[in-house]
């Protein structure tokens, strides 16, 4: 498929579509580099494509913004009245993806986290959360066909840049 966007073009509509590279996704990108992990953007090879991924973890991080994803919150349950019904449509059809995304990736053997918009707004609180994250475990290797060694591409079509390799 022929790109029709300039890089920064592109992001900004993906932006818009996905939530990609919005400012949620960016402050737990900014939180984790601060404490010096490193980090995939949007893996397009797996379920959901998670916003971060930490392959050598098994750790997909999903950030979902609250009235977008059906977050049960205030922020997430304020529902305009302008076109009601089809924002309420497109959110239980967000739902359901999520769901069946977190599904697919736990069934490959992954550790899946969503941080909501509303968990932001305490930056400290965000921080304490990312450390326990970063130190649970690793998975055990026998939990699934990457513990041996390979990272696990549910759509081989082609080797991604990152392959067993990391
Ligand atoms: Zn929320």
């Amino acid at each position: 498929m022929t790109d029709v966007f300039t890089p920064e073009k592109r992001s900004a509509v993906m932006a818009k579509v996905k939530g990609r590279g919005t400012k949620p996704e960016l402050q737990v990108r900014k939180a984790l580099t601060v404490l010096g992990v490193r980090y995939r953007l949007n893996r397009k090879d797996l379920p959901g494509s998670p916003d971060v991924v930490m392959a050598g973890r098994r750790l997909a991080i999903f950030v979902h913004g609250c009235f977008w994803h059906g977050h049960d919150c205030a922020r997430g349950s304020r529902v305009p009245k302008a076109n009601r019904d089809y924002l309420l449509a497109k959110v239980a059809r967000n739902k359901a993806r999520d769901a069946a995304a977190e599904a697919a990736l736990m069934a490959l053997g992954w550790r899946v986290e969503t941080i909501w918009e509303c968990d932001l707004k305490d930056a400290e609180a965000l921080r304490v959360r990312l450390e326990a994250m970063l130190q649970r475990p690793y998975p055990s290797p026998d939990l699934s066909p990457a513990g041996r060694g390979e990272e696990m591409v549910p759509l081989p079509r082609e080797r991604l840049g990152e392959g067993a390799a990391r």
